[in-house]
């Protein structure tokens, strides 16, 4: 199965190419299309850290979101796993991630 590939540019979370709202993730300014993006952004990237046991998360990028849920996948090198979140409107809580049980979760 092939996932979609992040775009270049635009909010780092959903691709979003309207709005600029920067924030630091590791110590670095990257861009996303809204606060609620940002914040959401932070607890995945979290939430990936303690499931997956990285010390790091490349990226994380949502390539189908449907309000409060989405389907997406997150990287660390190599490694790409695909996940399934769930949160709230405004991006302040991580209500459920789920990695995808396909072939392992792996692509
Ligand atoms: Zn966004």
């Amino acid at each position: 199965m092939k996932v979609p590939e992040a775009p270049e540019v635009g909010c780092r979370l959903c691709g979003a190419s309207w709005g600029e709202y920067r924030t630091s993730i590791y110590g670095k300014e990257e861009v996303f299309c809204c606060d609620a993006c940002a914040r959401f952004y932070g607890l995945a990237i979290h939430e990936a850290e303690k499931v997956f046991r990285w010390e790091k998360v490349d990226r994380l990028f949502l390539y189908d979101v449907h309000g409060v849920e989405a389907e997406g996948w997150v990287r660390h090198g190599t490694v790409t796993k695909l996940i399934h979140v769930e949160g709230t409107q405004d991006g302040s809580r991580l209500l459920s991630f789920t990695v995808k049980d396909l072939q392992g979760g792996s692509i």
